[in-house]
């Protein structure tokens, strides 16, 4: 876990860009377009905000990954981007928002982004959307739709199909198993007093 827990935070900071008033100094070229600490401290419309996006987007494209960004701001003010590095990175889940939500919570030492708002190039994916709610954001801006990105070959529609099927309908088989064993953590947890709700 521990180890695992390690890798993540790696990813994290070769991604996406959080640090208020610092940029990584990661070699990674998808970092070259995230914000400067002069954007990240001037307040922005929303037209700024998406237009960072998208900048990020289409910078992302030149850079080896694909044709998505995403900005996280609170009172109009950047807080961390990212970008998509699924290709460049080996990594599935490293989708612009899931990195922009990491770099954020990095940036500001919480799970819990409250208070912010997320402006992506592209209509969020499940995964993303998922992430979106676990992060508590405000809102999500949007640029791109989901047909458009279906339209350029990412077709994320059969998984937003896939979760309104009942479980044994989908596509993907799951079986559940050793669940009295599995529910020792959950008394351990439901027990604990210190432990941090989220
Ligand atoms: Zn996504």
């Amino acid at each position: 876990m521990t180890t695992k827990t390690f890798i993540i935070a790696c990813t994290c900071a070769v991604i996406a860009t959080g640090c208020i008033g610092k940029r990584s100094n990661s070699a990674d070229s998808s970092t070259q377009n995230a914000a400067t600490t002069t954007e990240m401290q001037k307040e922005m419309t929303n037209e700024e905000l998406m237009a960072k996006a998208i900048s990020l987007s289409e910078d992302n494209v030149s850079n080896g990954g694909g044709p998505f960004g995403a900005v996280i701001a609170r009172d109009g003010k950047i807080i961390a981007t990212g970008v998509n590095r699924v290709t460049a990175q080996n990594d599935p889940t490293a989708h612009a928002e899931v990195s922009a939500i990491r770099a954020a919570a990095n940036a500001l030492g919480t799970f819990d982004l409250s208070g912010c708002e997320i402006y992506t190039s592209c209509e969020p994916c499940p995964m993303c959307l998922g992430a979106i709610y676990w992060a508590r954001l405000d809102k999500v801006y949007f640029a791109n739709t989901k047909d458009d990105a279906k339209a350029i070959g990412f077709d994320d529609s059969f998984i937003y199909d896939e979760l309104a099927l009942p479980r044994s309908e989908r596509s993907l088989h799951s079986e559940e198993m050793m669940r009295d064993e599995a529910l020792n953590a959950f008394r351990m947890w439901k027990q604990k007093s210190d432990k941090t709700e989220y």
